[in-house]
């Protein structure tokens, strides 16, 4: 199998260089056999691994071979006077194609002014002959410790650098995908900073969907093609780094049996080296993979390549979970929205089916009435007492249905009358619509607190006859939902900015979790085919529209089994525009 174990892969000129636990090379450049002899005799006794050469031209042949090999010499020794070109040519060759390469002059008395431009030139060190052992040894010792040295500084120096220059990468990255919850977006951003950093030919971002890795955005020659295909986790490289939840790196794809070959056969794209990281979320579920194919300068996939990916994919993945949650989050709120629309729809439909029918059930009401009274004044033939009560109860259930029916459809085409809006009392309405009760043998029941209060107190300005059935409807289900037949006491008095009516009974009481949704059309707390009392569940929808027409405002406070109050404000100050203010309420409505 072709993955590499990454601790070993990182190989390049400089790592090579200080391998320091390697033997050093060393080059002999001497055209006197005895004397290089000697040399490269204790140099090997020293440890070093020496290489001579006879002439100056066979100096330079061997430096290009070692520098061709990855393997550059340490240590260069050169003689000045060589037989073809001399020695300071050599070391000017040196000096330019081995940076790293130390130079050490060796030559007699006679070539001392040599030796110093040899100095100049960049040579280390420079010995006379003869010289002792001892003496050249501890001079070699010397240069190739000062070599490691500048080595081990210099690595240190581009390991600093590629931090700076991974951290300026990643800072860049961190703020290109934080910029934008768009989903293709934030690929597409993250995957061009990962081609630009690692300097690749293709890479490319799947994401699991349904169990698959879909391809979602690419970029390289194969780009569009790539986006046609899908793979299952553990199918190719990029499936078994998602199945298997960690970095897969080949740098000789076509050996590694994991490959899958398909894409490249059917893109005619050549895969050779594959980088592939897989993406987690916060909670380290895999959400899909980044993968890189083959580098620029065509060199394998190293470490430094590993690492620089992986910090990437980090906070990339971080942005892609942000956008792929804001778009589950807006699909969702597409969806609610349409089925807010669906039950708005419903609701419409519900009512204006309920409203056709009423408006269709005025014309045999009125016959029934017509009919009822006719023969009730005995004009079609003496009744009975028997016949008689039977048609009275006909007559009043008629009204309770025409009551109901007026009230359907008053939701649907109330409007105020503009023309009726006057300065009016309040107590006189109050009055008015009690009498009612008591002219219809319900005046024990129904109470109106302080009726020795004088008319003109309580003057408002609003429609008389839309109050007095708020009133009623208020007054009517006080009586209704009270089994035990208590009284319904009705009271004004004035409060901050207006006037306050309250309607109390004793009866069933509401619960508070439904103080709300009474006001709503067609609403009943109880509102199942059984329920005991009747109803249409409009009484207190009509009176909440017609006290907010009037800038006002109702409310209820109740308990359960003890009885209920409900509240009407209104405000004293004259409202301004009355008609400007029905015509934005209906045109809200429409
Ligand atoms: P309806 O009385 O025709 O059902 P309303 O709109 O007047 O419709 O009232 C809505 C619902 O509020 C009623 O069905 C009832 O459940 C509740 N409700 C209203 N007034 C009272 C009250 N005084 N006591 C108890 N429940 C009430």
């Amino acid at each position: 199998m072709a993955s590499l174990d990454l601790s070993s892969m990182f190989v390049d000129v400089l790592d090579s260089e200080t391998n320091l636990h390697g033997r050093e090379r060393l080059l002999i450049v001497e055209d006197d056999p005895a004397t290089r002899q000697v040399l490269a005799h204790a140099l090997r006794h020293a440890g070093h691994a020496v290489d001579i050469a006879g002439h100056g031209r066979e100096a330079l042949d061997f430096v290009e071979a070692a520098l061709a090999q990855r393997q550059p010499y340490a240590l260069v020794l050169i003689d000045l006077q060589l037989g073809d070109i001399t020695g300071l040519d050599v070391l000017r060759h040196v000096r330019r194609s081995c940076p790293h390469t130390q130079t050490m002059i060796v030559t007699g008395h006679a070539d001392v002014g040599s030796a110093v431009e040899a100095l100049r030139q960049g040579a280390q060190e420079y010995l006379l002959k003869p010289y002792r052992m001892e003496q050249l040894t501890v001079i070699v010792a010397k240069l190739l410790d000062a070599r490691r040295e500048a080595l081990h500084n210099e690595a240190l120096l581009a390991d600093a650098r590629r931090r700076v220059n991974e951290l300026a990468i990643l800072n860049h990255v961190g703020q290109m995908v934080t910029r934008s919850l768009d989903l293709d977006k934030v690929l597409r951003l993250v995957l061009e900073q990962i081609r630009d950093a690692l300097q690749v030919e293709s890479c490319s971002i799947a994401l699991i969907e349904d169990q698959r890795l879909v391809f979602k955005v690419a970029l390289g020659p194969a780009a569009e093609q790539v986006k046609a295909f899908t793979l299952s986790p553990g199918q190719g490289l990029m499936g078994h780094c998602v199945a298997e939840n960690r970095p897969i790196l080949v740098n000789h794809v076509h050996k590694d049996a994991r490959h899958y070959r398909e894409i490249d056969d059917e893109t005619c794209y050549d895969s050779r080296s594959i980088l592939c990281m897989p993406m987690t979320t916060t909670q380290d579920k895999v959400i899909g993979a980044i993968e890189v194919i083959n580098r620029l300068d065509n060199q394998g996939f190293g470490q430094s390549d590993l690492d620089l990916l992986r910090a990437i994919t980090v906070s990339a993945s971080v942005a892609v979970e942000n956008a792929l949650l804001h778009e589950r989050l807006a699909q969702r709120a597409t969806e609610l929205k349409a089925a807010l629309d669906e039950l708005q729809e419903l609701d419409r439909l519900k009512s204006e089916f309920v409203q056709n029918i009423s408006h269709e059930l005025r014309t045999p009401l009125t016959f029934i009435k017509g009919y009822v009274e006719l023969v009730q004044s005995q004009m079609l033939g003496e009744l009975n007492e028997e016949q008689s009560q039977s048609l009275a109860l006909v007559a009043d259930q008629a009204e309770v249905l025409t009551r109901m029916v007026n009230d359907i459809i008053l939701m649907q085409e109330y409007q105020m009358d503009c023309g009726q809006i006057r300065v009016m009392s309040l107590w006189d309405v109050l009055s008015q619509v009690v009498d009612e009760y008591r002219s219809a043998g319900l005046g024990h029941r129904v109470l109106l607190e302080g009726a020795e209060r004088q008319a003109g107190d309580c003057v408002i300005q609003g429609h008389p006859e839309y109050l007095a059935k708020v009133l009623r409807n208020l007054v009517d289900n006080g009586l209704k939902f009270d089994p035990n037949h208590g009284p319904v006491n009705l009271a004004l008095r004035k409060v901050e900015g207006g006037w306050e009516i309250q309607v109390s009974d004793q009866g069933i009481g509401i619960p508070e979790s439904e103080w709300e949704n009474i006001f709503e059309r067609f609403y009943q707390v109880d509102g199942s085919s059984t329920r005991q009392y009747g109803g249409t569940g409009l009484g207190l929808a009509v009176a909440k529209e017609i006290i907010e027409a009037h800038g006002g405002h109702v409310w209820v406070q109740s308990q359960q089994g003890r009885g209920s109050t409900f509240g009407v404000f209104l405000p004293e100050e004259p409202i301004e525009d009355w008609c400007q203010l029905e015509k934005e309420r209906v045109e809200r409505e429409q």
